[in-house]
């Protein structure tokens, strides 16, 4: 793409490094907002930034948070001791547009991916452990991604959470998940919590 504006070309690079955004779609959105007041367009980056500035991860769960410890986890309404565990912040908001459950949630900031990198160490995973082993606890639904990283996830945390004999669940994992948890739809995810399976099950092949 060739450029009239070295800053036209800096914002543009900037947005294209953006998920899902090509170049063609960032530079619409850089002559959207360059057709804005100045500030509106100081809002819209005062936002991000405050945003990464003030933002806080819930001490018990590590979901994303305004305060030390979120609204799900203070909440006496919420059954403190079902913990559903998750690979982001998306899969919390997409279960808790399910209406369909109304336990605690663990978030474990990603997956075990040898191939990025990413190992148990860097996931919430000795939290979980801790908080299982330090918590009156009575089920732990894994709700993971149906691909190789949860796969693997899922092996390990039952591995590491078997010896507490705890119930451990699974959600159907014929639906898109994980990542595109949030584009699987409300009722089919809803479901799919309501007849959650024990983990022990899903292993038995043939
Ligand atoms: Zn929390």
């Amino acid at each position: 793409m060739n450029f009239s504006s070295r800053l036209l070309e800096e914002a543009v690079n900037e947005f294209s490094k953006l998920p899902g955004v090509g170049q063609k779609t960032a530079l619409r959105l850089v002559l959207h907002l360059l057709n804005k007041d100045e500030a509106e367009i100081g809002r819209f980056a005062g936002a991000m930034v405050t945003l990464k500035k003030d933002i806080k991860y819930c001490t018990v769960c590590h979901n994303i948070s305004d305060d030390e410890t979120c609204s799900i986890c203070t909440s006496p309404k919420r059954d403190h001791e079902t913990i559903c565990v998750v690979e982001d912040t998306r899969d919390v908001m997409a279960i808790e547009n399910t209406n369909q459950y109304f336990g605690s949630y663990h978030v474990l900031g990603g997956l075990i991916s040898p191939m990025d990198g990413v190992g148990p160490s860097d996931l919430q995973i000795e939290s979980l452990v801790k908080r299982v082993a330090t918590h009156p606890v009575k089920e732990i639904i894994l709700a993971l991604s149906a691909n190789m990283e949860g796969d693997t996830t899922l092996f390990y945390l039952h591995k590491k959470l078997k010896d507490f004999n705890i119930p451990i669940t699974t959600i159907a994992r014929g639906i898109a998940f994980g990542g595109e948890l949030e584009y699987a739809d409300e009722v089919t995810l809803g479901r799919s919590i309501i007849t959650r399976v024990p983990y022990e099950n899903t292993l038995i092949k043939g």
